[in-house]
């Protein structure tokens, strides 16, 4: 008899789970019957762009938190899929830092060339899981949205891949219910036009205080002040850019801070993270974690230590990501194709605890990636997944780190070579700072003229 697996979400970390499936299928290994559930009409998760905040037209929480004009953070080749390459997909090498609609085209391409999209039922929130410990099964409990109806069915394993940055992580400063102007968090941010000629508030440091902040003021933002809790960022800023210590309060449009200064401001965004948020799992089956790299209660990053049967993909603090999520998908089913046994509950417990020990001892962003490296080796070694050069990108992601050190506004001009192809990406048409067309036409025409809007 055949088993029954759901899969929570239908972005990078679903759609890899789906593949994986798929790629053990082509071996004739027995096939799970699959069902995944994602609340948006269409695949792709965080990287689909929508203009709506808030509530959705159903009244669920909105998933996305991207932005017009966003660019990839990092180079691409940082995370290729090992059995698709960018030159496979766009037929041609493609500069490093591609923006949002470039990559969502990558990541759907691998995927579409399956049958896999069957299994998906779009606009279908997850709202309740269950475990039954008499039948061994998991019961989930689904709302149809467009029929508003909810229904339930029964699974041997669930998989959760629902992401983490679309929560926010929203602290209270005193005052900000009389500030007069905008104050909105990272999740809601849209568009950065809004903010031409204002002087911004960007509360946190990491990188969304980082990339909305150089944003803005691509677009045209008077000033950029962004506020630390810990430490500044530290980048060789231009000079309408400025870090200050923690904000304390705010009085009418003046921001205090610390230290002891304050500065008037026209808007304030927080850039304050997100939160883990599980509203669809009792407390016996929820993940609770802040944004790490190696969150507590997981089995190989992966698996529940209160049941093994769930499982969770890309809830790690990321460097790595759609190669990560792979690995974790490869893993996932090989645990529930009987390929990989599970150890005994004890010595699954100290193996995460001996992870979790080896986080608290990374010091800086090189020792972090080293970690996340060694982390997915462990996962790659017992699956079949194509290998790839882990530690080659580990070397790129410090090169990169380099690069922003040197140029937080010029980076992602920069090149860097395929682990996969050996290919040198190419030398993108416009400096990102003057690319004010994001589209993914305009990113792959490779004759495009400067537009008139780019700033000198
Ligand atoms: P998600 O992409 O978040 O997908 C989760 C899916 O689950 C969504 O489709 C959602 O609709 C669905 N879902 C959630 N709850 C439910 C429910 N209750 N019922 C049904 N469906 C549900 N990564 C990079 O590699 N490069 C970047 O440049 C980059 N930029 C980023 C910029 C921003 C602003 C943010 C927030 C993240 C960025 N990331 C970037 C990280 C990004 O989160 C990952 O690349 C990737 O999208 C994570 O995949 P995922 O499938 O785990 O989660
Ligand atoms: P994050 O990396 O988790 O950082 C959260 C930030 O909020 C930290 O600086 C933290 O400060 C601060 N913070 C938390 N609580 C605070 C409080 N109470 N008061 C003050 N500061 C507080 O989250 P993120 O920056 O939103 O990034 C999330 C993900 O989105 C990342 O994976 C990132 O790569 C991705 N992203 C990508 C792009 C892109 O360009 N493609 C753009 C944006 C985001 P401490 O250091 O003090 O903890
Ligand atoms: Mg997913």
């Amino acid at each position: 008899m055949t088993f029954r697996v759901a899969i929570l979400g239908a972005g990078p970390s679903g759609l890899a789970q789906l593949r994986a499936f798929e790629a053990a299928r082509c071996d004739d290994a027995e096939s799970p019957e699959i069902v995944c559930y994602e609340k948006q009409s269409d695949w792709g998760g965080m990287w689909n762009y929508t203009w709506r905040t808030g509530l959705d037209l159903y009244g669920e929480p909105v998933h996305g938190s991207m932005y017009r004009y966003l660019w990839s953070n990092g180079p691409k080749e940082c995370l290729e899929f090992a059995n698709y390459s960018f030159e496979e997909h766009f037929g041609r090498p493609i500069p490093s830092y591609p923006p949002r609609a470039v990559l969502r085209d990558y990541i759907i391409g691998r995927v579409a060339k399956s049958n896999v999209r069957q299994h998906i039922r779009f606009n279908t929130a997850v709202h309740w899981v269950a475990y039954d410990e008499s039948t061994g099964k998991f019961a989930v409990t689904v709302r149809d949205l467009k029929q508003d109806q909810l229904t339930t069915e029964e699974f041997d394993h669930v998989i959760v891949a629902t992401g983490h940055f679309s929560t926010p992580n929203a602290p209270y400063f005193k005052g900000l219910e009389q500030f007069p102007g905008r104050v909105l968090h990272a999740h809601d941010f849209r568009d950065a036009c809004e903010f031409q000629g204002k002087n911004l508030l960007l509360v946190g440091s990491s990188y969304s205080a980082e990339d909305i902040g150089t944003q803005c003021h691509k677009y045209g933002a008077k000033s950029v002040t962004f506020s630390y809790r810990t430490k500044p960022m530290g980048f060789d800023w231009p000079e309408s850019f400025a870090e200050v210590p923690l904000l304390t309060h705010v009085v009418g449009k003046i921001a205090h801070f610390k230290d002891g200064t304050s500065k008037e401001v026209d808007a304030i965004i927080l850039c304050t993270g997100y939160r883990h948020h599980f509203p669809f799992l009792p407390n016996e089956l929820t993940l609770d974690t802040r944004n790490r790299l190696y969150p507590e209660g997981l089995y190989k990053g992966v698996v529940s230590l209160a049941n093994p049967k769930l499982m969770f993909l890309g809830m790690q603090d990321q460097y790595y990501t759609f190669n990560m999520f792979d690995a974790q998908a490869w893993y996932a089913r090989d645990i529930m194709l009987g390929r990989i046994k599970l150890p005994a509950e004890q010595a699954m417990a100290r193996d995460s605890r001996e992870w979790v020990a080896r986080e608290e001892q990374v010091a800086d962003p090189f020792e972090a990636i080293d970690y996340q490296a060694a982390y997915i080796l462990d996962l790659l070694e017992p699956t079949d997944y194509p290998p790839f050069d882990v530690l080659a990108v580990a070397d790129i992601f410090k090169e990169w780190e380099h690069h922003k050190a040197a140029d937080i506004l010029g980076y992602r001009n920069k090149s860097y070579r395929s682990t996969l192809t050996g290919t040198l990406a190419p030398v993108h048409h416009t400096p990102w700072m003057d690319a004010m067309d994001d589209s993914l036409e305009a990113f792959l025409h490779d004759k495009q003229s400067k537009p008139a809007t780019a700033s000198t």
